[in-house]
């Protein structure tokens, strides 16, 4: 029997560690220690009820557990083979089958492409990830493929950039494979600043291995040799295990000089980042490895061209990396088979605020936002009323209530004003006010502008001076016309992604709730 415990950062902080001490002592006082291993995993996903285990083979699901459980867990259910209903998830605790984790709508209706491992692996072991075909896919790659190959095989894939911008993969490894360069870098945004987003510490906390292995296999279809995840350094735990994951890699001869007898080359490096949201602009992130201060520089030329130390570079985050060793193994092909017509795949969303299932999932593309919300998350706490869903965090929109519908997927959510961003879905009730919501995001971008280019150093400062007053009850109804000028100003003339999209959640929110501001404006009773 293998009792496969959260380790993630979420069930670290609800006590998982204590009660796998307590856990481990029990079980060898109860001379249970050789026949049942306790394996620490990475984030299991439900965040929402940690510490949770995984009781497998028999796949059950223990929820919120603490060190007062472990003599009954024990004694009834190891001992005794009888499981502990008190310890189910809510929905299960009265009913007479005892429930396998699928059971669980959290669980049964997502669809796991990045985070297949998670849960069911250690990832400080390197074993653990081989045995569940893990870097089959690089082997395949160096040896059994060109880099012409693994290009195609991306293209077919359809994989678009998981970090936001959507763009196709493929093509992007095809024009830095085009490029000259004596040599040319590999990097992975890890930099995730987004308020509400833990996709890619999530991914990199469980399941490290498969990140150095999608990074080999773009290294061969660019020839790069060298490559560097950039993490922001609040992220211990991803650090720490990516640590232990590269040094078993090179044990293995899995990365490194002569990757599997190949003839291929090529080494991955962590550089942290000190937790500028810029720094997940691609070409303030490679400023800040080349030891600068991390600012955006104007595009072109494109980093495929001229990137990192001004050599050809590609830049994909953790999710996208996550997705690339299944696609060589399995095809193109088999990864676009699920999804929308220009939307293949799947993609991970960590789910926030009001709503029941806090937690980090993965869904197939084209599943509608309703599907999200309320089958896998639970819907909305207490009874509320749901109101709208921020996506794409500060660079993103609201989606409200008569847009639920919309599917996932990038051209379907630009059209009702919000992105797809990297996966942050923040849900609010409708005891939330829209306008605040518009003011926090903005008091964030605001704060992390790098202060380069006017458009967004001016002009988020006074978008927010203009959001303050009306917060406050002092706007005046020119005050909106003045919100929607900037916001085109900014919009349009930014020189990064971060100031072309900070308008997004003040321009949605205008578009949805209108009605709010003038309430603010209007009604000072
Ligand atoms: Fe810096 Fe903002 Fe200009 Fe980007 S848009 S370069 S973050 S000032």
């Amino acid at each position: 029997m293998q009792l496969m415990l959260c380790g993630g950062t979420g069930c670290h902080a609800t006590g998982s560690k204590p009660f796998q001490e307590a856990l481990n002592a029990e079980l060898v006082n109860r001379g249970l220690a050789d026949e049942i291993k306790v394996i620490e995993t990475g984030c299991n996903g439900f965040c929402a009820v940690g510490p949770v285990m995984l009781v497998q083979p028999e796949g059950i699901f223990y929820q919120k557990l603490s060190v007062e459980d472990v003599p009954e867990l024990v004694e009834e259910h190891f001992l005794k083979g009888r499981p502990v209903p008190r310890l189910f998830f809510k929905e299960h605790k009265s009913k007479e089958k005892i429930p396998h984790i699928d059971d669980i709508p959290f669980f049964s209706n997502q669809v796991y492409r990045a985070m297949r491992n998670k849960g069911a692996i250690d990832p400080e072991v390197i074993n653990d990830y081989i045995a569940r075909d893990g870097y089959f896919g690089s082997a395949k790659a160096l040896n059994e493929m060109t880099s012409e190959d693994i290009i195609e095989e991306m293209l077919a894939s359809g994989l678009r950039g998981r970090g936001g911008a959507g763009f196709p993969t493929g093509m992007k490894w095809k024009f830095a494979h085009a490029s000259e360069g004596d040599e040319k870098y590999v990097l992975c945004n890890a930099d995730e600043g987004d308020p509400g987003a833990f996709m890619d510490r999530s991914i990199l906390e469980s399941d490290p291995h498969v990140v150095l292995e999608g990074m080999t296999i773009a290294a061969k279809a660019i020839n790069a040799t060298k490559g560097y995840i950039y993490c922001r350094t609040e992220y211990q735990l991803a650090i720490r295990r990516l640590e232990i994951a590269i040094a078993q890699a090179k044990e293995y001869g899995l990365l490194g000089e002569d990757i599997l007898g190949s003839g291929f080359s090529f080494d991955v490096e962590i550089y942290q980042g000190a937790g500028a949201f810029v720094c997940g602009e691609e070409t303030a992130l490679m400023r800040s490895i080349e030891g600068k201060r991390g600012m955006p520089r104007p595009r072109p030329p494109f980093p495929a061209q001229k990137g990192l130390w001004d050599k050809p570079t590609i830049l994909n985050n953790v999710e996208s990396f996550a997705n690339v060793p299944q696609i060589i193994l399995n095809g193109g092909e088999w990864y676009a088979s699920v999804g929308t017509e220009k939307s293949k795949g799947t993609k991970v969303f960590a789910l926030s605020g009001d709503i029941n299932n806090i937690g980090l999932v993965e869904v197939p593309m084209g599943l509608p936002i309703s599907k999200l919300i309320y089958d896998i998350g639970g819907g909305i706490p207490n009874k509320r009323k749901f109101k709208a869903v921020q996506l794409g965090g500060p660079s993103g929109g609201c989606v409200p209530e008569q847009h639920l519908d919309t599917p996932i997927d990038y051209e379907e959510i630009a059209k009702v004003g919000a992105i797809m961003g990297s996966g942050g879905a923040i849900v609010m009730d409708d005891r939330t006010c829209m306008v605040d919501m518009a003011r926090f995001f903005m008091d964030f971008i605001q704060e992390e502008s790098c202060g380069k280019c006017t458009p967004c150093r001016e002009g988020t400062r006074r978008i927010l001076e203009i959001l303050e007053r009306i917060c406050e009850g002092k706007g005046e109804e020119r005050d909106l016309k003045s919100l929607e000028e900037l916001c085109e100003v900014a919009s349009s003339s930014a020189l990064c992604g971060l100031g072309q999209t900070a308008a997004n959640p003040v321009l949605s929110t205008m578009r949805f709730f209108m009605d709010e501001y003038k309430a603010h404006i209007f009604d000072k009773t």
